[in-house]
């Protein structure tokens, strides 16, 4: 099945408990969220692995999900083991056999239309699946992409609620994102409101320089399950590993730079504004955690079996 964008959807969508064809799933003009952006969502991946497809780290990205409505004041009418039990029926239903992208979302429906909701609005939530390859473009993801600092900042922490996913947020991502990639780069990278580099439009970023491997502090960026996918897989390795603020000149001087999220996994970065991150290739050690982190979640390390949810 495609949408009109020609996308390959997954055949079945769950809505509120119940099944609908991803075609027919239609949402009303008077919808709150629709109007002023409190939404939430989630990103997660299902891989096609040797025994059969499995869904990664499933249990924490639904966490987040419940910690994002917490944030937001949504009443989610469901718990955590129903939603992870419906999206693994999603991902049964959706006929797509070679893996997945799997987008949960919670929105108010058609009730009060101002700003006000109510204390009791209609909350819907929906499961949809499709197909999505490489996030950042194929050659972004083998070469490293080419990605510039935005002139729009990530929201200060008191405006922009940044440990929720939340949907009315990613307009400054996707104005970022516009201005950037009319200039022909991959990927928008936005500072924090003084000026430190924060995170991509839906990516965390991590440097390497002289042994060690830094990330932002979550401060002001989504806590990423990737990021934190990839900080521990560093740490076994014995790589020292420090979240830490850091300039964009520090970013420039890197010797390797890559962004993380579970659209983009993990995607090499090779320039910031026209300069070279290194040699301008993949590093050795972005490469050797990459090769951790897809070999873990196509299904080839045991040790780490227990992320996986089996579909
Ligand atoms: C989703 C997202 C990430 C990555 O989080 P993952 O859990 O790794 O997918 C990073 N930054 C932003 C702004 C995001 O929306």
């Amino acid at each position: 099945m495609s949408s009109k964008s020609g996308r390959q959807l997954g055949k079945a969508v769950w809505w509120n408990g119940k099944w609908t064809n991803s075609e027919d799933a239609k949402i009303s003009l008077f919808t709150h969220s629709l109007h002023y952006g409190l939404g939430a969502f989630e990103g997660i991946r299902c891989y096609k692995t040797k025994t059969g497809q499995a869904i990664f780290r499933l249990p924490e990205h639904t966490r987040r999900f419940f910690d994002s409505c917490k944030i937001l004041e949504i009443k989610i009418p469901y718990t955590e083991k129903q939603i992870n039990q419906a999206i693994t029926e999603t991902v049964r239903r959706s006929g797509l056999k070679s893996g997945c992208y799997i987008r949960p979302l919670v929105f108010l429906g058609d009730g009060p239309l101002g700003v006000f909701p109510g204390f009791d609005p209609p909350v819907e939530v929906a499961i949809m699946t499709w197909v999505w390859g490489a996030y950042l473009g194929a050659e972004a993801k083998a070469k490293g992409a080419r990605i510039k600092i935005s002139s729009f900042s990530r929201g200060a922490v008191n405006h922009t609620m940044s440990k929720a996913k939340l949907t009315g947020s990613y307009s400054t991502g996707i104005l970022a994102k516009l201005e950037v990639k009319r200039m022909g780069y991959d990927e928008a990278l936005l500072l924090d409101t003084d000026g430190f580099v924060a995170e991509g439009s839906g990516e965390n970023i991590f440097i390497y320089r002289d042994g060690l491997l830094k990330t932002t502090p979550l401060t002001s960026v989504l806590p990423g399950i990737t990021r934190a996918t990839i900080i521990q897989l560093a740490q076994a390795e014995g790589i020292p590993v420090q979240e830490a603020r850091f300039t964009r000149d520090e970013l420039y001087t890197a010797e390797e730079a890559f962004f993380t999220g579970t659209a983009a996994e993990v995607t090499p970065i090779r320039e910031v504004d026209d300069r070279k991150i290194g040699s301008g290739k993949p590093g050795e050690i972005t490469k050797s955690l990459s090769k951790k982190f897809f070999d873990i979640v196509e299904g080839r390390n045991p040790k780490y079996s227990k992320w996986l949810t089996k579909i």
